[in-house]
């Protein structure tokens, strides 16, 4: 088996106990669908949001709403695939109304989901798309619009942190900033060797 499939394996194993997960009360919040996040298993660059939006919920599927077809536009002006990357977020159901989820819920979820979906995939770098999400991995206040674009680390992962693609949305004029980031991100994959 290669190791693509090797690693679509272990995601699916490790999605099966959690397709109806009520380990956190967004689990009976009106969910409709668990969005665990889609992509290539092998993929050298990882984008984490914060959570599903509504068109997400329904659909099963990350960022393809509003923010996600701008994600998808200024990763396709940089070269990138949507294919070839994996989309996540640090919570994979949607919090009502959109609010930030609480920190017991992101919590609980990337202990039981990304920390494990980051094992498994073990991208080279990691992109993370608003202060939420970057909050969610450091486990510590920023300040997104300062940090943005600087290299980081998580837990011997490279981090680039960018702004979220909804913020950029209401602020067009940081759209160089979201595709700089990225585009940073895309070259430090590029220069850094596969952890074994
Ligand atoms: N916003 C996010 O943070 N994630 C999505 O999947 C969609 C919108």
């Amino acid at each position: 088996m290669n190791t693509k499939s090797y690693k679509q394996q272990l995601l699916d194993e490790l999605y099966a106990p959690y397709q109806k997960c009520m380990q956190c009360p967004l689990g009976g919040m009106g969910r409709t669908n668990v969005v665990f996040g889609e992509g290539d298993p092998d993929a050298n660059l990882m984008f984490i949001g914060e959570g599903p939006g509504r068109d997400e919920d329904l659909q099963g599927r990350p960022f393809i709403g509003r923010s996600g077809r701008l994600l998808t536009k200024v990763m396709e002006a940089i070269g990138i695939k949507r294919e070839e990357v994996f989309i996540t977020n640090i919570v994979k159901c949607r919090p009502p109304g959109n609010r930030k989820p609480l920190a017991n819920e992101s919590n609980t979820c990337k202990n039981l989901l990304l920390f494990n979906q980051i094992k498994i995939i073990r991208p080279k770098v990691i992109c993370t798309l608003g202060a939420a999400s970057l909050e969610g991995l450091l486990e510590e206040p920023v300040k997104i619009t300062k940090i943005r674009g600087k290299e980081l680390n998580f837990e011997n992962t490279k981090l680039i942190p960018t702004l979220h693609p909804a913020y950029v949305l209401r602020n067009p004029k940081a759209l160089k900033d979201l595709a700089g980031d990225i585009e940073k991100a895309l070259e430090l994959a590029k220069k850094t060797p596969k952890a074994k």
